[in-house]
């Protein structure tokens, strides 16, 4: 039997508005080669200059997972020759990075927690990008020297499912403090997994592999299972030793397989030294302070749903997992639903219809799904009125009420028109009505089913039930 070990290298963006040494705007899309300058260009004698909000932004994300953050920071350079790299260096973070020895923790399917440590954050500069097409290629430095923040765990996950889990903490807590866009399909999230099997009982570690380039959550899943399974069949058939070697591999995502790259670079090789035009990076009180002060992250809000809510532990941690669907469940709450219906029309009702478009782009939004849910709590609708209502509202641009009244899925709430109905189909079934009187009293549900279908359906179903009993002991 054997074991996963899996440690996790994640490069957030940071969602500055400008680059991290120099002014040139970290703008998504624009034209090639439009945002640079002679710093991110790497000509020479152009100085850097540190960004004082990536720096923020680091701070922040250092305090939100309990860690170290060192007043004082050093940058390096690590050389390396790549052609969208103007200067041959890339400024990193080495010996003493901004934040050290943090930690989150990702709920498993069994409910239980698991702490997950982070080794350190580090700031650093994003590189360029290369095109390839056809025969040639293209270099566009428009995101040379975008901030990142590398995040590095420790080699503490045993499955997919946990760094799947780890990973979506992780974009959860950059996300709610709004340090990070954690566009994955754009690249400001992009993860590198590191992982080595060994047996199981075994304590030491073994050779690991680096792959790269998973841009979904879906493809790090596919990715870890087929690796998995390469290193497994390498060890049982003796050929472990020639296989499985210390390397960087890349994932196809066509073929779902991971293929050998190149031969994994000791730091050595980088000839890391401390970056000579920029000074160690000593932090204030006032930025320290003020980084402390960060927003109510998913693991507290998820606590607080559950208990001021009074909501299911699993619903809270649907909802909290993404900070626009956390507020959007507020939003609903100040605007006056119940929170046991709230939760059921926001993730199943509204995100089974958004067919797995995010939140945000939904056509409904909270204060109306709130309206919604506040008209089946006077009983104006029932919940399948309901369900017509809310089709009806991702369609047409229309209000709650306007809606109800064009579908005509009001239910009669009025007694006297209920009553009416009652006295219809009772003197109707006057037999049964003997019936049930003597005792056989499951004709009840008749009585309701032919009240309802006599309504067609309109009528308050609670009232019906209210009503009918009044009339059948009287
Ligand atoms: P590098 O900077 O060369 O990539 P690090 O020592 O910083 O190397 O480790 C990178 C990542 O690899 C970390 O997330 C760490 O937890 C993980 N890791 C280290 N050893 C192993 C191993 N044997 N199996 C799986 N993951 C590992
Ligand atoms: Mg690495
Ligand atoms: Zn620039």
């Amino acid at each position: 039997m054997f074991e996963v070990v899996i440690g996790l290298e994640v490069h957030a963006q940071l969602n500055t508005k400008t680059k991290i040494f120099c002014s040139c705007p970290t703008s998504f899309g624009e034209e090639p080669n439009t945002n640079v300058c002679p710093v991110c260009l790497g000509l020479p004698g152009a100085l850097p200059v540190l960004n004082e909000e990536a720096v923020r932004k680091a701070i922040s994300f250092g305090y939100a997972i309990n860690a170290t953050v060192n007043k004082k920071s050093i940058f390096n350079r690590k050389n390396y020759f790549y052609p969208d790299l103007p200067k041959g260096y890339q400024i990193s973070q080495f010996e003493i990075p901004i934040v050290e020895n943090g930690e989150l923790f990702i709920t498993l399917k069994d409910g239980k927690t698991k702490r997950i440590g982070i080794t350190r954050a580090h700031l650093e500069e994003d590189a360029g990008k290369n095109i390839h097409h056809g025969n040639e290629s293209y270099v566009d430095l428009n995101r040379a020297g975008t901030p990142l923040l590398e995040i590095v765990s420790e080699p503490d996950m045993r499955s997919a499912e946990e760094a799947v889990e780890y990973l979506k903490k992780l974009h959860a807590i950059v996300r709610y403090l709004d340090i990070s866009d954690a566009n994955m399909q754009e690249g400001s999230f992009r993860c590198d997994v590191n992982l080595s099997i060994r047996p199981k009982g075994d304590d030491k570690f073994y050779t690991r592999v680096e792959i790269k380039n998973l841009n979904s959550f879906r493809f790090i899943q596919k990715a870890i299972e087929y690796e998995v399974e390469r290193q497994i069949e390498a060890w049982e058939d003796g050929t472990y030793e020639e296989e499985v070697v210390q390397e960087t591999r890349l994932f196809d995502t066509k073929t779902f397989e991971t293929k050998s790259m190149r031969g994994k670079e000791d730091s050595a090789e980088y000839r890391y030294f401390p970056e000579p035009d920029l000074l160690p990076v000593i932090l204030t009180e006032e930025m320290l302070e003020s980084g402390k002060n960060i927003p109510e992250l998913p693991d507290e809000k998820k606590e607080r749903f559950v208990k001021d809510y009074k909501i299911k532990e699993y619903d809270a941690t649907v909802i909290t997992a993404s900070v626009e669907m956390a507020r959007f469940f507020e939003e609903m709450i100040d605007e006056g639903a119940s929170p046991k219906l709230a939760v059921n029309w926001l993730t199943v009702e509204l995100v089974g219809r958004l067919k797995g478009e995010p939140i945000e782009k939904s056509p409904v939004n909270a204060k109306k799904l709130a309206s919604l849910v506040k008209r089946i709590e006077d009983s104006t609708i029932s919940g399948k009125g309901a369900k017509e209502v809310l089709d009806h509202l991702m369609e047409n641009d229309i209000e709650v009420d306007e809606a109800i009244e064009k579908l005509g899925v009001k239910q009669v709430s009025d007694d006297g028109a209920i009553l009416a109905m009652i006295d219809e189909i009772l003197s109707k079934n006057a037999d049964k009505v003997e019936e049930y009187k003597a005792g056989k009293e499951k004709l009840f549900g008749f009585f309701v089913g032919q009240v309802m279908k006599a309504s067609k359906g309109s009528a308050n179903p609670q009232l019906v039930n209210k009503l009918l009993k009044e009339r059948l002991s009287s």
